[in-house]
């Protein structure tokens, strides 16, 4: 039997741009909010936006070796 609890409202969160990505290589976290100033990529840019050529400034590894954070 299902429990019905009182509905609330959700508390309003910040959305965020875009999801944060995570070298698999070693760690560096692409911010979409932040981009990437080495790589001259602008603040607010989404990492499925970046040119295919960007790579890990860290450790140099492609986009493909990027995963998405959880
Ligand atoms: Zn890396």
């Amino acid at each position: 039997m299902l429990f019905r609890s009182m509905k609330r409202p959700a508390p309003p969160k910040p959305e965020p741009i875009g999801k944060s990505y995570v070298c698999s290589g070693c760690g560096y976290v692409y911010d979409p909010d932040l981009g990437d100033e080495d790589g001259e990529v602008m603040p607010g840019t989404l990492f499925e936006k970046l040119p295919e050529e960007w790579v890990c400034p860290e450790c140099g590894e492609d986009k493909e070796q990027f995963i998405e954070e959880a």
